[in-house]
């Protein structure tokens, strides 16, 4: 069998990323999530989790011996040398935990979906892009339904992330999520059918 291809899906908080990508899910596409393989890397007996410990010392870990992410966050909050140390440890092995399930997919395509796709450099990987896109008035809606946070709080993540400009120049393809979840659906299996006649993710 051939080896799938790899479709980037990335989009900025509240687009729709994680609906998009459960329906690509119902169609048979599979699909490793980026922030779940950010989270395998650290799991208790993995290696990255005994090397945090060492540098951070047992108050990084709760009494079941899982990272405790908050009290890490807080110790690297305003140290940008622990920062760059802890990135430098996960950035490698959180790719390599993403190359290692999509090797195994066997779809005609597979999904690597990436808050973070274009900043984090994970294109590499991927040989096509699909960006979910919202107006910011709906992702702004659709973020504090869905998490109840505040309107500040959102406004903080949308600034982190990369500008909807930005993001939009690496799309391939754009997938414009501002209508009911019907419509969402519909895009997908569009795409979808059109995925399907591609080869290496080219026309
Ligand atoms: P992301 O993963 O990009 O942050 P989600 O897929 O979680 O975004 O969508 C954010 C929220 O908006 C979720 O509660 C989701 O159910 C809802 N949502 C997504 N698309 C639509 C849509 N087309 N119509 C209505 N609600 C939607």
């Amino acid at each position: 069998m051939n080896t799938p291809w790899i479709l980037g899906l990335t989009g900025g908080i509240g687009s729709g990323k994680s609906a998009a990508a459960q329906h690509f899910i119902d169609l048979g596409v599979h699909l490793v999530d980026a922030d779940h393989a950010a989270r395998w890397v650290v799991e208790p007996g993995r290696p990255a989790l005994a090397r945090i410990v060492e540098r951070f010392g047992p108050q990084v870990l709760q009494a079941d011996g899982q990272l405790d992410r908050a009290a890490l966050r807080q110790l690297i909050f305003q140290d940008q040398q622990q920062r760059r140390w802890l990135e430098s440890l996960l950035h490698p092995l959180i790719g390599e935990e993403i190359r290692n399930y999509l090797e195994r997919a066997e779809s005609p395509y597979a999904i690597l979906v990436s808050p973070l796709l274009i900043e984090s450099g994970q294109t590499a990987m991927t040989k096509r892009v699909l960006v979910v896109d919202a107006p910011e008035e709906l992702q702004r809606q659709r973020t504090m339904a869905r998490d109840q946070v505040s309107a500040a709080q959102v406004e903080a993540i949308l600034k982190a992330q990369a500008a909807r400009d930005e993001r939009l120049r690496h799309a391939d393809d754009v997938l414009l999520n501002d209508r009911d979840p019907a419509w969402l659906r519909s895009e997908v299996e569009r795409l979808h059918r059109f995925y399907l006649t591609l080869r290496g993710g080219q026309p």
